[in-house]
């Protein structure tokens, strides 16, 4: 087969100690693939900018397949790039839903990245109905229940194999004015057809006796939503995926770092990915779904041709702490402060004045949420950092995380946070941050057979299933179940980007990829 190689791997280094999840005997530390990738920080606030270099266009050409690449060449119908829980589950529903062959490829291993890091949750509870994502998070929360009923019907506990909790979830509310803002959240609920319903102070003690909001206080309740717990979930859909391998069907390629890909001069489809160790040709499609690391994938797959695709998602920094035999409270939902709605949906133009509420998108946010998995252990979170690549624990988030949940659990005021330190894991995870909070699911312009599933930011978890089911409709020529266009990269997302140049560049770039 004719084919160029468009390197990427100049700007995206693993650092060779951080590819490995770190563990120790104190704290297990996730999402400890390091990337220095400083370079594919980008500064444009719409979902993909493409750019022209100064000089004319030449042709995608960098270098040719060598005769070992070709040794250990393979084909399979579609290569997945990133094994977390959107790469993982964009290869469950191809092999369920068709009888194409998938390989995934990881430059790590799949709970590396944020999917390690993950609380669990899979929410409606802190969503607006009508909104943006409304419809694929629904969807998405039917299929997860779909797959725990499913996974009930074989006589399996969806609860050992997901971590699957039916718990509920409470948005929590302190002051009057913000039960009035949870009032009509439940209003907006009940219309969308949900079951949901606001709790005064003296009815959420009864459901959380160690939660303590003041008489001012309530919550709302949504008691249809669910957690799953990130690592067993993971374990349980590779173990699913693995049944394919002995027909042929699927093929893991981990701590196998994806550095270029293969283009034909013919047709200008990616042929292929190539990786440290191998070829892994992709006949029907490749697809990035490398969480924060997309960009850069995407980025340097341009590198050196004429053109330029800079897709701007960012590592969000996140930090939970994990508490083993933590008597002193129990929870009998999963809960989440009213604040956690803005904390997470600011944006890079947000300003110190977002919401009343003293956010700064790009200083460090803590928002209290609590939840206990299915082992008992109580997970406390979440903060939220625009801090590059880092993965470093901060004590001083630690600390701060601590403390806020001892606001709302003034019992946890008695024990410092060091005192922890024996019985404590910390995850810390980057979250695929896209600046205008949309993930970006569909094709990448221009290549008809490469498609991308990244930027889901604090929601990758929930919205997995339907982001899947979306992927493989897409290319299969499925009808789709959920409408993708505002996850497109073209449509208003391009149209966005297109003003901030002359339209003689785009004329250039389609020439150049169609
Ligand atoms: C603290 C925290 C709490 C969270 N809580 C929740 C929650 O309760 N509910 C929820 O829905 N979401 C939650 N999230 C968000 C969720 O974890 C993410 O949205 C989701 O895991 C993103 O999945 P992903 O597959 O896109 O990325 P990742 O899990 O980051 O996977 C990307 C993979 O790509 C690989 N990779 C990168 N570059 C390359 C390359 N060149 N070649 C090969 N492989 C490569 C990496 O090794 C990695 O395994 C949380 C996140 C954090 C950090």
């Amino acid at each position: 087969m004719a084919a160029t190689v468009l390197k990427f791997t100049p700007t995206l280094n693993f650092k060779d100690k951080g590819v490995v999840p770190h563990v120790n005997s104190k704290f297990h530390f996730y999402g400890g693939t390091q990337i220095d990738n400083t370079n594919a920080t980008l500064s444009c606030s719409s979902s993909i900018k493409w750019k022209t270099r100064t000089n004319q266009f030449k042709p995608v050409c960098v270098a040719a397949l060598n005769s070992s690449s070709e040794l250990n060449s393979h084909t399979f119908d579609v290569v997945i790039i990133g094994a977390g829980i959107i790469g993982l589950t964009i290869a469950r529903q191809f092999l369920l839903g068709s009888n194409l062959s998938v390989a995934v490829v990881d430059a790590a291993a799949p709970c590396a990245g944020a999917t390690g890091a993950g609380q669990g949750y899979i929410w409606k509870i802190h969503r607006n109905p009508g909104s943006e994502h409304w419809e694929l998070a629904m969807r998405s929360h039917q299929l997860w229940k779909a797959l725990a009923e499913s996974i009930k019907n074989q006589g399996l506990d969806p609860m050992q194999t997901l971590g699957w909790k039916e718990t509920g979830s409470l948005l929590v509310a302190r002051t009057a004015n913000e039960c009035s803002v949870l009032k009509s959240r439940v209003e907006q609920l009940l219309e969308a057809g949900l079951e949901a319903s606001f709790l005064s102070y003296d009815d959420l003690l009864s459901e959380e006796p160690d939660l303590m909001v003041g008489r001012e206080g309530g919550a709302a309740f949504v008691p249809d939503d669910r957690q799953i717990d990130a690592r067993r979930t993971v374990a349980f859909i590779e173990k699913a995926n693995r049944c394919f391998a002995p027909e042929g069907r699927y093929t893991e390629f981990y701590y196998e770092q994806a550095t270029s890909l293969l283009r034909s001069e013919s047709s200008g489809e990616v042929v292929a990915v190539q990786t440290s160790k191998n070829t892994l040709y992709g006949k029907k499609a490749i697809i990035v779904a490398a969480g924060c690391w997309s960009g850069s994938v995407l980025h340097d797959l341009t590198k050196h041709s004429e053109i330029e695709l800079d897709f701007p998602v960012k590592p969000r920094k996140g930090h939970l702490l994990v508490i083993e035999n933590f008597k002193s409270i129990n929870l009998n939902h999963g809960l989440m402060e009213l604040g956690y709605v803005n904390h997470k949906s600011a944006t890079l133009s947000s300003t110190s004045s977002d919401s009343g509420s003293g956010y700064n998108a790009h200083t460090s946010s803590i928002s209290m949420t609590a939840t206990m998995d299915m082992s008992g252990r109580l997970v406390l979170g979440s903060s939220r950092q625009l801090v590059g690549f880092n993965t470093e624990i901060d004590e001083s988030i630690i600390t701060q995380i601590w403390e806020r949940a001892g606001e709302f659990f003034p019992i946890l005021k008695q024990v410092s946070v060091k005192e922890l330190s024996k019985s404590r894991e910390v995850r810390v995870g980057l979250r695929p941050y896209m600046p205008d909070g949309k993930p970006v699911i569909g094709h990448v312009p221009g290549i008809s057979n490469m498609f991308l599933a990244a930027g889901h930011e604090g929601e990758g978890l929930t919205l997995a299933l339907g982001t899947a089911e979306l992927i493989a409709n897409m290319v299969l020529g499925n009808p789709q179940k959920v409408d993708p266009t505002s996850y497109s990269i073209v449509g208003p997302r391009m149209v966005t980007c297109l003003r901030a140049g002359p339209l003689f560049h785009l004329r250039g770039i389609l020439l150049l990829l169609v």
